[in-house]
């Protein structure tokens, strides 16, 4: 055979734990018919010395076992290694007894014959070491199977095997039974045969678990008790005297099934070692690995321009970058572990202090969504100048767990008095726009009902035409005018008590007309116990139903009959996890509008209260819209305290939600009232009519 060929052979009975087995025991049993000839030809040295030495040997080597044993249980506590620590010892100790009764001085001690005492103390030894390893594996069984329920302490383990060792100790020591002489089958000493099939029985419970095809040790103790199987079985119950060449080549067996087992576990014990030693290795690998990124990481976080600051769950700061520092005066050392709203208070528009739940870093934590912010608030630097910012707060999710948010913003100031100049600008000029937009109605209406004479068919067409562009007109000034002055911070909020079933049926009387030449019907649900007046601004509020119901009939579809539902429910928001509960805890009442429209794209869900903003479906469906009409609502509910959000499902519609404080809307005290909502309805109307 070519060499390469018996490598190869080689390599595959070691790759192949049962082919490796299988060969051993084969080997094994081969030696055993070998030394059979040999005890059955040889005589052999009949002295007591020379059984002394095998003895001694295999005390020596039952002890390395057990040694070996403990130190594996004192590093990774397990009551299996503690057994089989224990079955190894409590071997050893029956020996140590044994070659002290049958020395001189235990003989005349004792004052019992020698050959009774050499037969039943390593008769009751082998039994007992088999049976306790059989112990042994019948726990591991068990809490493989039960898991940690199926615990056994270890003292009781220690106290089971002491008071075995013992009994078996005063069992040859005080009974004196004399040396069984009977012949069953081939086998003069019949009882040898039970510590050999004991062995086998433990042998096959070790080999069913299927562990020593992974672990050395588990190898070397099936093989170990093999030999002691084959030891009685073949031998020790063959033996007719004592010193005889079977009672000789028992014990050989014997002690070469334990060195089996040392053999094995020092396998095991190198594997460990190599185990451990390219653990570490990986270990070290992973480290340098983890370092880099941290470097590569660091590096990122520090050059990027936009302050960066990482909170945890508790909002506690972690972490902040060099801009960080530049822009609010802080530097690592005091921000780190501080509160995120000591370190950065953040002030709305009007220069308030904007409450914690309101803060993005709070809305992100909670939805568990990423919130961007622009312009519409300003952080306190240390030196108690302050900055707008514009900020996006992504939340740190691990394992669908929040454990934090990062936050990154800028200082937008500048761009904030550029658009506060472009806001002036478009007050200034829609005021300027409406006078003579309102002149303009008025004679186009004049015109329109005969006042300057009659006018003809096609004249009335186009006189039709500049009276509805003008009205767009009035309503997108009106919008404009409403923007800058929210914006600004001088609208108007003033709540009164106020019944809301009846504002909400006048709203839907408002955008009636709305509904002709659709399928769509507008239902209503209010709380069956009735409603108390709640103090709300009417005017700010009919905006935002009117609003809502308008888009919701927009964004219904035109010929399939669909259903708009009104609901009204008394909501009280406490725990982190409901829709809403970036609103202060509370009572509030939550008025919402569902339809069975387009829906909102998923991927464009985020930015629907932005101003200008426009789906893509909903530019197919409607026109003539300008994006406007949400981020106003948006921003005035949440200065009136309360709030505005949304679910919504491509091509299944729309729920929007808006929910004001059970105590009544926040007042606030500016220059201007709402801009009236009346023409926005008519506009709206003829929009949809054309
Ligand atoms: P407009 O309706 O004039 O476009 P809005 O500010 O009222 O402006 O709405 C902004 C965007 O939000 C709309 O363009 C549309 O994409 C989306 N939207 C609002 N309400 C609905 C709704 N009920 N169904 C589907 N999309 C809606």
């Amino acid at each position: 055979m070519p060499r390469r060929e018996i490598k190869n052979q080689q390599k595959k009975i070691i790759t192949h734990p049962e082919r490796l087995l299988g060969s051993v025991l084969l080997a094994s049993c081969i030696c055993a018919i070998a030394l059979l000839l040999v005890a059955e030809t040889v005589q052999f040295y009949q002295s007591v010395d020379f059984y002394k030495l095998s003895l001694g040997l295999t005390t020596a080597l039952t002890i390395g076992v057990a040694s070996i044993s403990f130190a594996r249980y004192a590093a990774n506590p397990n009551e299996t290694v503690l057994f089989i620590g224990l079955a190894f010892l409590s071997h050893a100790f029956l020996d140590i007894l044994q070659l002290f009764v049958i020395s001189n001085y235990g003989m005349r001690f004792f004052a019992v014959e020698q050959y009774p005492v050499i037969y039943w103390s390593w008769f009751t030894a082998q039994l007992l070491w088999a049976l306790l390893l059989l112990i042994a594996i019948i726990i591991s069984y068990l809490r493989h199977r039960y898991g940690p329920n199926a615990y056994v302490r270890s003292s009781v383990i220690v106290i089971v095997t002491f008071v075995l060792t013992l009994a078996a100790a005063l069992f040859f020591l005080l009974l004196d039974l004399p040396v069984p002489t009977m012949f069953i089958g081939p086998f003069q000493q019949p009882f040898d045969v039970l510590p050999g099939l004991l062995a086998l029985v433990t042998l096959l419970a070790f080999y069913s678990t299927g562990d020593w095809r992974k672990s050395p040790f588990d190898f070397g103790l099936i093989i170990g008790l093999f030999w002691v199987f084959l030891a009685h079985v073949l031998f020790a119950a063959h033996s007719v005297a004592l010193f005889d060449g079977y009672f000789y080549i028992s014990h050989v067996m014997t002690n070469i099934g334990v060195l089996f087992v040392v053999i094995g576990m020092l396998k095991s014990m190198t594997r460990l070692m190599q185990d451990v030693e390219s653990q570490e290795q990986q270990i070290e690998d992973r480290m340098q690995e983890i370092k880099r990124e941290k470097a590569l990481d660091d590096t990122f976080i520090e050059s990027i321009g936009d302050a960066i600051v990482v909170t945890d769950s508790d909002t506690r700061i972690t972490r902040v970058n060099k801009a960080f520092q530049s822009m609010t005066g802080w530097n690592e050392e005091e921000a780190v572990g501080q509160p995120v709203t000591k370190i950065l208070p953040m002030l709305d528009s009007a220069g308030a202090a904007v409450p914690y739940e309101k803060r993005p870093q709070a809305k992100a934590l909670f939805r568990g969504q990423k919130v961007e912010t622009s312009m519409q608030s300003s952080y306190v630097r240390k030196d108690e100048s302050h900055f707008t910012v514009s900020s996006t707060v992504t939340p740190i999710l691990v394992d669908g767990e929040i454990i934090g948010a990062i936050e990154v913003f800028r200082d937008v100031s500048k761009e904030k008095l550029i658009d506060e100049q472009k806001s002036t600008f478009v007050s200034v000029a829609s005021h300027q726009l409406r006078t003579p937009l309102t002149t303009l109605n008025w004679y186009t209406e004049m015109l329109l009902s005969g006042d300057a004479g009659k006018v003809n068919k096609k004249q009335k067409e186009f006189l039709q035409e500049i009276y509805q562009g003008s009205k767009r007109l009035v309503l997108l000034v009106n919008d404009l005018l409403n923007i800058s002055r929210i914006e600004s911070g001088r609208l108007t909020i003033a709540p009164e008590p106020t019944n809301l079933k009846s504002l909400i049926t006048d709203a839907i009387i408002e955008v009636k007309p709305l509904l002709e030449g659709r399928s769509c019907v507008i239902k209503t649900k209010f709380p069956r116990t009735g409603m108390k007046d709640i103090a709300l601004d009417p005017l700010v509020f009919r905006q935002v139903l009117h609003n809502l119901l308008t888009n919701a009939i927009r964004y219904s579809p035109k010929e399939k009959p669909s259903t708009i539902m009104i609901s009204v429910a008394r909501k009280r928001f406490a725990v982190k996890r409901d829709l809403a509960s970036f609103l202060k805890p509370g009572n509030y009442i939550v008025v919402s509008v569902k339809d069975e429209g387009i829906g909102i794209p998923k991927t464009q869900q985020h930015r629907i209260f932005e101003k200008f903003f426009r789906a893509d479906n909903a530019l197919h469906a409607a026109a003539d819209g300008s994006g406007l009409g949400l981020y106003f609502i948006k921003m005035i509910m949440e200065a009136a305290g309360g709030e505005l959000w949304f679910t919504s499902a491509e091509k299944k519609g729309s729920t929007f939600f808006v929910a004001i404080p059970y105590s009544g809307m926040k007042k606030r005290i500016g220059e201007k009232p709402i801009s009236s909502v009346a023409t926005t309805a008519m506009i709206s109307q003829e929009k949809e009519v054309r």
